[in-house]
């Protein structure tokens, strides 16, 4: 394994210790992946604890997230996958499991629509608080294959901007050209899911 593997095994290990003292990755719960420049892909490995991870809990698995080693990685490595074939420029993922996200993907049927939040510009292609930003809530499944096709049959029809997706009682994935993009992605979600909880009447 060259060093880009191993830079990337840092990053994703630093935004699990991250994630995991924000309370957003409870009980090993959540994964993380990056895609390498030759398109193997970095992947924790399934059932580690996100906010302790060392290098052995990140796998190198190939482009189609079959494991290189004899490790078995996370069991939603399907939907990693689908991103990494759809969008050629995202090259990181994370899925958190935060309570926002899995409270918000309940209350909300179909889709959660954020709008008039200036920190909607922290997402690409977004350059004014008037915009609105879907985020698709898809029931849970687990059959990660077929909740994949039905993820990547969305975005065939209506995924043009879409920044990330929620998985209803589950949590939710986005995504970036970076380890760091993504995980400023997961910072604006955050922050924007907790505005929503609150205006709902969940004041803290
Ligand atoms: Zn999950």
């Amino acid at each position: 394994m060259g060093s880009e593997f191993d830079e990337r095994a840092a990053e994703l290990i630093g935004a699990g210790r991250f994630l995991f003292s924000r309370g957003w990755v409870p009980a090993t719960s959540g994964n993380f992946s990056a895609r390498l420049a030759d398109g193997r892909l970095a992947l924790t490995v399934s059932g580690r604890h996100k906010g302790r991870l060392t290098p052995a809990d990140i796998l190198l698995a190939d482009a189609d997230g079959r494991c290189l080693d004899q490790r078995r990685p996370s069991a939603e490595t399907a939907l990693h996958v689908q991103l990494y074939r759809r969008f050629p420029a995202v090259h990181a993922v994370l899925h958190p499991h935060s309570v926002n996200a899995t409270l918000l993907s309940l209350l909300h049927r179909d889709e959660l629509v954020l709008q008039d939040y200036e920190l909607l510009k922290a997402f690409p292609g977004v350059d004014s608080h008037e915009c609105r930003v879907r985020v698709p809530i898809f029931p849970n499944d687990q059959d990660i294959p077929r909740l994949a096709a039905r993820v990547d049959a969305w975005m065939d029809d209506e995924g043009a901007a879409l920044h990330g997706y929620l998985i209803a009682g589950h949590g939710f994935y986005t995504w970036g050209a970076s380890v760091d993009d993504a995980l400023r992605h997961v910072e604006a979600f955050e922050f924007l899911f907790d505005c929503e909880m609150r205006l709902r009447g969940g004041m803290r």
